[in-house]
């Protein structure tokens, strides 16, 4: 059973996917797509060598080793030509590393521009947001959602001709999370609007100025969209 967060995840890989899970730890989401019958192939990429174990493991465990190949490497030097990746799932780290990987994998041709990207970051989304607008992807959909008292999105993106000039909200809010403000879009925002509060409060007397203006842009923002 994957948890609701991996579950999310796995709903916006696209049927009959070849994917590639980066950081895929115990392999739990391409095992999972794989025995429902989702997708036809994937990567499961792993950098650490204990973790890249448990994904081997769990894949021989239940037989599909020959559809499932588990490697172990940094981001997306997982992925070669040959493998003809369709989707890319990078789920359950910051922001700015999902943003490092991609942009080394732009950088190192492994991204071909042709898949789609589902992302979940725990943290720095809007750093996320940036890359993906400066990149040339549309957002194409989004979730947030809360398990286990904690608040996560997902972010999902495809490469365009015509991108989105999202702005500064946009991307801190995400485009269509901002749409719809769900329950949990306003828990996740009432909590850092006060996290804010308590920041300003502490630098009230400090001589961070920049610091300061942008934490109180943003609580102004929060408290326009709550
Ligand atoms: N994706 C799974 C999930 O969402 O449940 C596992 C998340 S786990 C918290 C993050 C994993 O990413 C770790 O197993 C870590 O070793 C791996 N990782 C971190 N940086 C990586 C990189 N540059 N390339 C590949 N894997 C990486």
């Amino acid at each position: 059973e994957l948890s609701k967060r991996l579950e999310t995840v796995g709903r916006f890989v696209p049927e009959a996917a070849r994917l590639a899970d980066i950081g895929s730890d115990h392999a739990y989401l391409p095992v999972a797509l794989m025995l429902k019958g989702k997708i036809d192939f994937a990567v499961a990429g792993e950098v650490v060598k204990g973790p890249f174990e448990s994904a081997k493991r769990q894949v021989m465990k239940n037989g599909l080793s020959e559809r499932i190949e588990v490697r172990l490497a940094n981001g997306l030097d997982a992925i070669e030509k040959h493998d003809q990746i369709s989707a890319i799932t990078i789920a359950g780290m910051g922001g700015s590393l999902i943003r490092d990987i991609l942009e080394a994998g732009r950088q190192n041709q492994r991204l071909s521009g042709e898949e789609r990207l589902i992302l979940q970051p725990n943290i720095g989304e809007k750093t996320l947001r940036t890359w993906l607008k400066e990149n040339n992807y549309q957002i194409i959909a989004e979730e947030i959602i809360e398990e286990n008292k904690k608040i996560y999105e997902i972010i999902v993106a495809e490469k365009k001709e015509q991108p989105i000039d999202y702005s500064e909200k946009e991307l801190m809010f995400g485009p269509f999370l901002l749409e719809d403000k769900n329950a949990t879009f306003s828990a996740k925002w009432q909590r850092e609007l006060k996290q804010r509060e308590v920041i300003l409060e502490q630098l009230k007397n400090a001589s961070e100025q920049n610091r300061y203006e942008t934490i109180q842009q943003e609580v102004e923002w929060i408290k326009e969209v709550l």
